[in-house]
């Protein structure tokens, strides 16, 4: 039998889904992140790694941090720039791949991820990893918010009742991205300290039973910084 090949979510999918609206698009910031914030943990500029239609990245850039996201999505970066223009903030969205990180040729304070690293198959994880070390500076830290072994599955056939937009999502297309904390400490080994891994909670519309009110489903919280 041919060894099967982990295929990565491809571009066209999320492209197709940003035409609607994605289920994990709240809409606002994710209240992890406003946390963080809170408690001072996001320092100085930072860079959102996919960051979908810009909640987080201009949240921050709200709170006075000098802003920048990329997505490999160009529709989600345009959701992304409207916003900022609309909401009279200056964040700089782009259109890139994490893969290719290393090409922005700068590095950065913070990085944040809402559920990016998630979504990448296993052989692409650790090429992020390096293009993360070329963007983060020395001390810097990302911070990951993952789906974990704990989050429930959503169930499809419900969720493109609720979510016609939803409908061009294929079962093949969803592959379950369970991350352990295994996983996080054996991707981050080399060059990284893990601060801390804790629970914590995602805000979406997998769950949900309406896009009136995101369900909370749980998660990984991760504080790594580079040595
Ligand atoms: N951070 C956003 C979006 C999360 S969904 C939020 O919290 O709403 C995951 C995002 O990662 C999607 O926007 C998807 O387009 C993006 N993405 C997935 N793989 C990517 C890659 N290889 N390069 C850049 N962006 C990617």
């Amino acid at each position: 039998m041919p060894e099967q090949k982990e295929e990565n979510i491809t571009v066209d999918f999320f492209e197709s889904v940003y035409h609607g609206e994605p289920p994990w698009d709240i809409g606002r910031p994710q209240k992890e992140y406003i946390q963080l914030e809170q408690a001072g943990e996001i320092v100085g500029s930072v860079l959102d790694v996919g960051c979908g239609t810009g909640e987080n990245a201009l949240y921050l850039a709200e709170q006075g941090h000098e802003v920048w996201g990329i997505d490999f999505a160009p529709t989600a970066i345009q959701k992304a720039q409207e916003k900022a223009a609309q909401r009279h903030l200056t964040a700089t969205f782009l259109v890139l791949n994490v893969l290719e990180l290393h090409t922005l040729g700068r590095t950065f304070d913070t990085v944040i991820d809402s559920g990016l690293f998630h979504t990448l198959s296993n052989e692409d994880r650790p090429r992020f990893v390096d293009n993360l070390a070329a963007v983060v500076r020395r001390g810097g830290t990302y911070f990951m918010l993952c789906v974990s072994e704990l989050t429930p599955i959503p169930d499809f056939s419900k969720l493109k009742e609720r979510m016609p937009d939803f409908s061009k999502l294929k079962p093949e297309d969803y592959r379950r991205p369970q991350v352990t904390q295994a996983e996080i400490r054996n991707s981050f080994h080399d060059g990284w300290r893990i601060n801390y891994i804790r629970q914590a909670t995602l805000e979406s519309y997998w769950c949900a039973l309406s896009r009136m009110e995101p369900s909370e489903t749980p998660g990984w919280l991760s504080s790594i910084s580079k040595e």
